[in-house]
């Protein structure tokens, strides 16, 4: 059965901008799927409805068997808790330390009062230190966030995620800020969570040479409208210039000279 299915999905946000129209397509658990097209596309818009950070304005998203804009308190909340959210600027608590950030990903999980007063079990502890640890964070630990680099507030971010246990984590665009080092270290980290923890992925990409190297599907946005949802192997320039209009000639160049390396 698939994890998540959007069925005929429609976003607008006020009387006029038609963010998503009509989006259909359907994803199994433990696929990783990259999201591309040029800015204004719906991406991030189509992510933010998968979590219900904003409401839809008609279709369908059924997770795990539950229809999404049906839920309400306890179990939008376990909703949100299943899905771990990734975003290009991290989102941290900047004067907070990196330990404390990542236990912040627990909040899902708590009453009100377990939440204002930081209440984290021992357990909840160890699990946070050894995500740190596996993300190569040992050392950043009890640092605060804004000391850190972009690509380490990065992997803080990944690791706020995962102490949720997520089903799926939802990237949006979570290489846009990084250096090409870094955003090559936050990919390997995506596909390595996917590979190893069976974690479904959703990652917006503006980038289609990283989408073809990473995902196994793509699925591409113009103006709301899914115009490409297969395999990287098949995606033809012609096919790019669809999904990046007047934008692909330039990525299209960039393609060649890359592969051409
Ligand atoms: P992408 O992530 O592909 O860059 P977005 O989902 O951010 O695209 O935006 C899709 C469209 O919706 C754009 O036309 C954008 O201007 C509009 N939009 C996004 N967020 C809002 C908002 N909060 N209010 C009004 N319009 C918005």
């Amino acid at each position: 059965m698939a994890l998540l299915e959007i069925d005929t999905l429609t976003k607008r946000y006020g009387g006029e901008t038609l963010a998503l129209d009509s989006v259909s397509f359907s994803v199994d658990d433990g696929e990783f799927v990259a999201i591309i097209g040029p800015s204004g596309a719906g991406k991030s818009t189509l992510l933010r409805c998968i979590n219900r950070l904003i409401d839809i304005s008609g279709g369908d998203i059924r997770f795990d068997g539950m229809s999404v804009p049906q839920l309400r308190g306890v179990a939008l909340r376990r909703h949100r808790t299943r899905i771990g959210m990734i975003f290009q600027h991290y989102n941290l608590v900047n004067r907070l330390s990196v330990i404390e950030n990542v236990l912040h990903g627990r909040l899902g999980y708590k009453n009100t009062l377990q939440g204002i007063l930081g209440l984290y079990s021992e357990a909840e502890k160890r699990e946070a230190v050894r995500i740190l640890e596996n993300l190569g964070l040992s050392e950043q630990m009890y640092k605060r966030c804004d000391q850190l680099s972009g690509g380490q507030k990065q992997r803080v971010g990944i690791a706020r995620a995962l102490v949720q246990q997520p089903k799926m984590l939802l990237c949006d665009e979570p290489i846009a800020s990084l250096d090409p080092g870094s955003a090559k270290v936050i990919m390997d980290t995506l596909r390595d969570i996917n590979a190893t923890m069976g974690i479904t992925v959703l990652v917006n990409l503006h980038q289609v040479d990283v989408a073809l190297r990473y995902a196994r599907r793509i699925i591409g946005i113009n103006r709301g409208q899914v115009v490409y949802d297969g395999s990287p192997d098949t995606l033809t320039n012609a096919q790019i210039y669809q999904i990046y209009g007047s934008e692909a000639g330039e990525l299209i160049l960039d393609l060649k000279e890359r592969y051409a390396a």
